[in-house]
């Protein structure tokens, strides 16, 4: 079999479904083919993320891509949804909450400095205003917090399914299988071919393969250092309806946690929780270690907010984080092959800023520039060139 398209976006996650959807919203005509290899999505890190949404990072562009991103977030439901349905992204607006202790507080407070330079909207909390926003919550060793007020969180499975759902019924075409070459000729891609031999030519291929995104750079002769590394989260059920909303809150030693809201009226009130492993390894590891729940986990809230200790129907899970040496996304064309146009490596940051992303890759696309952000930093040769981007902010 073979086809051609205007563009192909090679995975169908919030990233190559935000970049069909914007292209078409850019007024776009041209036949957009986004390949995906698993419709049901189990193993895509927007199906398994947390989905927290923050400003608070050090570099200007980051920060202008999570501030254009949440004006989508806030109108999310009601812009994507289709007449036959309707997201609940549900973006709350709770906001991002770090807690500074002893041994933090410095590090913290430099990197405050550095995020208000940086654009964005960001202010420290004392003890006092943080005792009568956790009113339950042990707060002996902090000296302030840290808070993002227009930050918060979304449901990621729903803003995949409204952006996937978007996306169609605005034209984009969706194929179940997998890109398994690049074609490419005198430096310029040609197109890409799937597992099952079908083709399909194309002037432009889009990289939004999320942690497989390296392996897909080498199908076309590219080192683009993108790597998968897990990162797991544990859901638990509260031992009653929790009488606040917990924003997103970071205890200093780095377990944090949101609220996971019934969905339906006297539905469980639940905790998602997440605690990044920096000794991971690695790989496309989806094991869930539910020993870290005993160990790391459930102290750390417990120790935070003893009302906490009898939280039951604990589950836990895996996904990929994209990884890149600097933990920074790899976004825009490759100078050494014309017509490839990356948008992953956004390191457990991808989610957030989908929406400014999809943007991005609409300009690159038709107008052969990023015209609403300077996205230069995240060159995909930068890693080749050396110029690596230092951000405080990652977590
Ligand atoms: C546990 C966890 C928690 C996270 N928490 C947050 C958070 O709180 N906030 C946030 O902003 N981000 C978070 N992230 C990161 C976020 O999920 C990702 O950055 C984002 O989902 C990336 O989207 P994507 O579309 O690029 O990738 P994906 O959702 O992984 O989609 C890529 C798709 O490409 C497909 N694919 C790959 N190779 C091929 C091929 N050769 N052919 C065809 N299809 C292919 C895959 O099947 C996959 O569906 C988290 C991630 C994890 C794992």
């Amino acid at each position: 079999m073979s086809e051609r398209a205007e563009v192909v976006i090679v995975g169908g996650g919030v990233v190559g479904c935000s970049a069909a959807w914007h292209l078409r919203q850019d007024g776009f005509s041209g036949r957009i083919l986004v390949i995906e290899r698993d419709p049901s999505y189990q193993r895509a890190s927007s199906f398994l993320a947390m989905g927290g949404i923050r400003q608070q990072f050090c570099t200007p562009v980051t920060v202008q891509m999570v501030q254009f991103s949440v004006e989508l977030w806030k109108k999310f439901d009601t812009t994507l949804g289709t007449p036959t349905r309707r997201p609940r992204a549900w973006f709350r607006q709770r906001g991002y909450l770090f807690l500074a202790n002893g041994a933090t507080a410095s590090a913290l407070t430099k990197r405050f400095n550095e995020e208000k330079v940086a654009g964005a909207k960001v202010r420290m909390v004392a003890v006092d205003e943080l005792r009568r926003m956790l009113p339950d919550t042990m707060l002996d060793d902090i000296l302030f917090g840290v808070l993002g007020e227009d930050d918060g969180y979304a449901n990621p499975r729903e803003v995949l399914a409204g952006f996937r759902a978007g996306a169609e019924l605005s034209g984009a075409e969706f194929m179940t299988g997998e890109v398994t070459a690049i074609d490419q000729r005198a430096g310029a891609i040609t197109g890409v071919r799937l597992a099952d031999g079908t083709r399909i030519a194309a002037p432009i291929v889009v990289n939004a393969a999320g942690a497989w995104a390296g392996r897909l750079a080498s199908l076309a002769g590219l080192n683009v250092p993108v790597e998968p590394l897990r990162q797991m989260l544990f859901r638990c059920t509260l031992p009653r309806p929790w009488p606040y909303r917990f924003p997103m809150l970071i205890d200093p030693g780095g377990v944090h946690w949101r609220h996971d809201d019934a969905t339906e009226p006297g539905g469980a009130d639940k905790l998602i929780l997440a605690f990044t492993n920096w000794g991971e390894k690695p790989g496309e590891n989806f094991t869930a270690d539910d020993d870290r729940w005993k160990k790391e986990f459930y102290p750390a809230m417990v120790n935070r907010v003893p009302d906490l200790h009898d939280v039951t129907d604990v589950h836990g899970w895996a996904g990929l984080y994209e990884m890149t040496p600097d933990h920074n996304p790899v976004l825009g064309p490759h100078p050494g092959l014309s017509g490839l146009i990356f948008a992953n490596g956004f390191s457990g940051h991808g989610l957030m800023m989908s929406p400014a992303t999809g943007k991005v890759v609409s300009e690159f696309v038709r107008l052969g520039r990023s015209v609403t952000f300077d996205v230069g930093i995240f060159a995909p040769d930068r890693f080749e060139r050396g110029v690596l981007i230092h951000d405080a902010a990652t977590i």
